[in-house]
């Protein structure tokens, strides 16, 4: 069974980008006659908007989405990602570093995602004073076949280096979080923005040294604005929850799909039959950004 999940951070209102997600996860989620869960990312706590996983919320029903089992937030999760990160720490796969930003800068080369960490602090034996937890990135190459982009290759040590699952301030790394939630939720499926996509190959990693199961992968382009993606931080426009059928469709035409055939059905109950069979991944432009 298709077990597929959105999971916006409630950093704000739904913005066009975040319900595009949204939209092609439940479609490719429902078209295969699978369940579709949400799952709330405020771990980064000073970036959480007090009630705007509640606007999120009512602006998904608004929109027609029906949503299986309990949301979950992964602020009520921090003993989960506790344990796994003490499996992990007792198999001898990470260190703590106490390597500031700068000096980071001044000595890492750049990567795929940012600089690489040179692994100056590897053999160091600190402890856990204060410091980042990074995981021990293998000479590993990790492939996968992306629904949407195709085949991707990456080195986990060349590309990325050694990465960090908890930070300094003592929050949990979304790369750590998200592969415990995923493999716990059971999802098997994960369709998201293709600013992720680099994050994938890590995830694959710690998800093998995690000894849990593997996911299928779709990024879709994200929707740019002067280059920039769409985001609570450079003030893109909430959607209205008026023109919930005009953004719906805004949506489908960004996911290159017919909608045509949709755009005439008078009820949303109906709209939603209709797109969801009609959706077909493979009209989704194989690119990872479009300018609206
Ligand atoms: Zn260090």
């Amino acid at each position: 069974m298709y077990i597929g999940r959105f999971a916006p951070s409630p950093t704000g209102p739904i913005h066009f980008g975040s319900l595009v997600t949204a939209v092609a996860s439940y479609l490719d989620a429902k078209h295969h006659d699978g369940i579709w869960k949400i799952r709330m990312e405020d771990l980064d706590q000073p970036r959480f908007v007090e009630g705007s996983d509640k606007a999120i919320i009512n602006s998904l029903h608004q929109h027609g989405f029906h949503w299986d089992d309990e949301i979950i937030y992964q602020s009520h999760r921090i003993d989960i990602y506790q344990t796994y990160l003490s499996n992990l720490n007792q198999q001898g796969s990470t260190y703590f570093c106490e390597c500031s930003r700068k000096e980071i800068a001044d000595s890492a080369m750049t990567g795929i995602d940012g600089m690489i960490y040179p692994g100056t602090c590897r053999n160091k034996k600190l402890d856990a004073n204060h410091h980042a937890l990074r995981i021990i990135a293998k000479d590993t190459f990790i492939t996968f076949e992306d629904k949407i982009q195709g085949s991707i290759h990456q080195n986990i040590s060349k590309d990325f280096g050694d990465f960090i699952l908890k930070r300094s301030d003592g929050i949990y790394a979304y790369q750590l979080a998200v592969v415990i939630d995923d493999a716990l939720q059971n999802i098997n499926t994960i369709i998201r923005g293709a600013d992720l996509i680099d994050s994938t190959s890590r995830q694959i990693y710690l998800q093998k040294n995690l000894s849990f199961p593997s996911m299928n992968y779709g990024h879709i382009p994200i929707a740019t604005l002067n280059q920039k993606k769409l985001s609570k931080e450079n003030h893109s426009t909430p959607v209205n929850d008026a023109n919930i059928k005009n953004n719906l469709i805004a949506c489908l035409k960004f996911l290159g799909q017919d909608y045509e055939l949709i755009e005439k059905e008078n009820t949303l109950t109906n709209f939603w039959t209709t797109a969801i069979q009609l959706w077909d991944i493979s009209l989704v432009p194989k690119i990872k950004t479009i300018e609206i």
